[in-house]
């Protein structure tokens, strides 16, 4: 666990960096910090290696405090990945990724052999090991910059806006990679970011820092968009977080309509008993929207929502239809389940 003890920064010339800050992070989780820029953010993450020194207040790694540590010991258990990624533009990838377990004291051979099943394990195939870093493009980089933070293997990784400077397809695809990386690993990740949709995507805890470096709330991802402490959380989180929601929950107690009872149009169904499609009374047909148990209540409400008849139809593990949810019965579960 990492605890921030009432931490103030105040950099020379004044401004307060942050403000009395409190807070535990936990092991093996990834936590991430949000906030508009300027909040403190940065400073925050580099109080946790020692970058940086709290003016007042104590940053404690396992209850140890880090001003208490030796430097370079306490480094070398925390990988560091900035948005830049930073890597050494003189050396090839697998020499970039290879350096730090050099430091420590590995043979090259063991070394450079670490450093090829890193590159594999965030997505990079041998055939980029040769090359330099301006060859590569800047998702690439990001991935050689993750798998040089990770080849001492820390048990603490600290990332500062790490996907930030890339493309949205690319950091699509690099979130699904951190998310599958960390599901094997199980760092104690803190990262960085301005993005609130990022950090509830990445994040198993979010703190949202406002601007000072005060601490706006601190929760799982579902805690902040189902109860936002105050309007800037709120406001923050944006105004669409009741539908984001949605996505945490399964459909798996949302109550069905037997197939006969959608109020006017006739689902019809094959043989097996498989939604063919809606025939409404003006003769027009219409495939029907489909969900199972498992799937979240966003689904079902997007199904509903785009259906021509506003019904979503469940089916069974044989796709056989089994259920009906209309729109307005939606509307109704959802609303008991926001006042829960
Ligand atoms: P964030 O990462 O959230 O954008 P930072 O932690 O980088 O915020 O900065 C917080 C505040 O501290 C800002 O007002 C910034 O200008 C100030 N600041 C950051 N680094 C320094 C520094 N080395 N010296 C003086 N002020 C700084
Ligand atoms: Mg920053």
């Amino acid at each position: 666990m990492i605890t921030f003890e009432d931490v103030v920064k105040i950099y020379p010339g004044g401004s307060t960096a942050v403000d009395h800050l409190s807070l535990e992070l936990p092991t093996g989780k990834t936590t991430v910090l949000v906030g508009p820029s300027g909040c403190g953010k940065t400073t925050s993450l580099r109080m946790i290696n020692r970058m940086v020194s709290p003016s007042s207040g104590r940053v404690l790694i396992d209850g140890k405090d880090v001003a208490q540590q030796d430097e370079a010991l306490l480094r070398r258990s925390i990988g560091y990945v900035i948005q830049s990624a930073g890597l050494f533009p003189h050396r090839t990838v697998l020499d970039n990724v290879a350096t730090v377990p050099m430091l420590l004291g590995q043979s090259k051979k063991q070394a450079r052999a670490a450093a090829a099943g890193l590159l594999e394990r965030v997505g990079l195939s041998a055939e980029f090991a040769g090359r330099y870093p301006a060859q590569l493009s800047g998702g690439q980089q990001q991935r050689v910059g993750v798998a040089r933070a990770l080849a001492a293997d820390p048990p603490v990784m600290l990332m500062d806006e790490p996907f930030s400077a890339v493309d949205p397809v690319v950091r699509e695809g690099l979130h699904r990679e951190f998310l599958r990386l960390q599901q094997e690993l199980g760092k104690t990740i803190v990262m960085v970011t301005h993005d609130i949709d990022e950090a509830i995507k990445l994040g198993d805890v979010v703190v949202i820092l406002r601007q000072g470096g005060r601490l706006a709330q601190i929760g799982t991802p579902r805690e902040l968009l189902e109860h936002p402490a105050d309007e800037f959380v709120a406001e923050f989180v944006g105004r669409d977080r009741g539908l984001r929601s949605l996505s945490f929950d399964t459909a798996d107690d949302l109550p069905v309509r037997p197939v006969t009872d959608a109020g006017g149009p006739e689902l019809v169904l094959d043989a097996a008993g498989r939604p063919v499609g809606w025939k409404t009374a003006d003769g027009t047909e219409d495939t029907a929207g489909t969900f199972t148990r498992a799937d979240s209540l966003r689904v079902v409400t997007d199904l509903a929502i785009t259906s021509p008849v506003g019904i979503a139809v469940r089916v069974g593990p044989d796709g056989a239809a089994d259920g009906l949810v209309r729109h307005h019965d939606l509307v109704d579960h959802l609303a008991a389940r926001r006042s829960r």
